[in-house]
């Protein structure tokens, strides 16, 4: 069957030329054929030109996602393809865990499509509407390719609405009980798909983590907003004398201390507390209450331009706190996964932060999402979380 064509208006094709593959519905001169929401269509400049195949949403402002730049069929063969070779980039990845991204959307060339595997589970968001036609295609693709016969679909996500797609959240394919134990370098973390946070665990952090290994040895570590227990977790695992998590989900603290639990450690130098991260680190402060390590990975304080200023004022509270309880010579690990706080921005809180803060702030290492969540420097969104170690003296 021949592809309906979307025919952009004159000079709107330097992003996708660029390789950006979001074409936005003020860019569309028109819809030839009347082609059906969610159909594969065909993508031609306004003298005519092809420039790729994309997903068409008419109810989206995000009208077509460009899903290749070849004249191709968008068929379940493409689609093994594209998801062999986002498994191929991550090979190294199941002998440190078995909790990570297989597809990572645009980063995998698969706009709209998240699957996460947890030990034999696996978690699928399809968030754009084309995607969500190809939904059966790719669970059937997705137990052939990996054989995990496992699937929750976590399509609870609310982008899904600016879709038209609706909430929802079950079992997909198999027959299982939504919780299960996953092993990260050999930390034993326990995964609730259905509720968890994104759809699970913070696989993002898993590299950033590991980064504790240099330096918290011997050392009294905080972690102020610390979900089930990632940091303080790994802090007591490579040998801190104490660990401090602090979250305001209650769940997520319940979780943090069966981890605790499951990984026999002892819990009279590890605590989970839950609480606001603000509040602690204003008590701690005035308690004149010290650390060695501080790790500060709070939600995104802003999804928008609109809300920066706000943000911007959170995210240097919490780190002019931090900064003014560490010990000489400690280490604050710091971290914003909001896509509107870019590097350079966050940087300059934290300047700013230490600056108030009478401390001095050395740059030791600047960190990213883990290599399972790939950013594409075409599409700049693909790049959301950042964070550095700075030690103070
Ligand atoms: N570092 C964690 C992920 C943290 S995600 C890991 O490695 O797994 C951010 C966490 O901040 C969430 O668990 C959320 O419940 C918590 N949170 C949000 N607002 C908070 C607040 N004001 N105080 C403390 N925790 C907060």
């Amino acid at each position: 069957m021949e592809n309906k064509t979307i025919i952009l208006k004159e000079g709107k094709d330097a992003s996708l030329k660029a390789g950006h593959p979001w074409i936005y519905r003020s860019m569309i001169k028109s819809a030839d054929g009347n082609p059906e929401p969610g159909e594969v269509i065909k993508i031609k400049s306004s003298r005519g030109r092809f420039l790729g195949m994309g997903l068409y949403n008419p109810k989206s402002e995000i009208t077509v996602r460009v899903i290749t730049h070849n004249d191709e069929p968008v068929d379940k063969e493409f689609l093994k393809n594209r998801i062999l070779t986002a498994n191929s980039k991550r090979k190294e990845i199941p002998e440190k865990t078995n909790a990570y991204r297989i597809i990572s959307s645009e980063a995998d060339f698969l706009p709209g499509l998240i699957v996460d595997r947890y030990g034999e589970i696996l978690s699928i968001q399809t968030l754009s509407l084309g995607m969500e036609k190809f939904k059966e295609i790719i669970a059937d693709l997705l137990i052939e390719l990996t054989g995990i016969e496992n699937i929750y679909e976590r399509n609870d996500a609310p982008v899904r609405k600016m879709e038209g797609l609706e909430i929802t959240k079950g079992i997909l394919r198999g027959n299982f009980t939504p919780r299960t134990d996953v092993i990260e370098n050999n930390i034993v973390f326990g995964v609730d798909l259905e509720s968890g946070h994104k759809t699970g665990l913070y696989c993002d952090q898993r590299e950033n983590r590991q980064a504790l290994k240099e330096i918290v040895y011997g050392k009294e570590v905080l972690d102020c907003f610390c979900y089930t227990g990632g940091f303080g977790l790994y802090a007591k695992h490579y040998g801190a004398s104490k660990a401090l998590g602090i979250d305001i989900s209650e769940s997520a603290i319940k979780m943090a201390s069966e981890n605790l639990r499951k990984n026999k450690m002892d819990d009279s130098t590890v605590a989970f507390e839950t609480g606001n991260g603000f509040d602690a680190l204003r008590k701690f402060d005035k308690e004149k209450r010290e650390f060695d390590v501080i790790i500060l990975d709070p939600p995104s304080f802003t999804k928008n331009r609109e809300s920066l200023e706000g943000a911007i004022r959170g995210y240097k509270e919490i780190n002019l706190r931090a900064l003014k309880i560490l010990r000489p010579g400690g280490y604050l690990i710091t971290f914003s996964c909001s896509y509107y706080i870019n590097e350079e921005l966050l940087l300059d809180i934290i300047t700013s932060a230490a600056k108030d803060a009478h401390r001095p702030a050395f740059l030791v290492r600047i960190l990213k999402q883990s290599l399972d969540h790939p950013v594409l420097l075409t599409v700049p969104e693909t790049y959301y979380l950042k964070g550095f170690i700075i030690q103070t003296g």
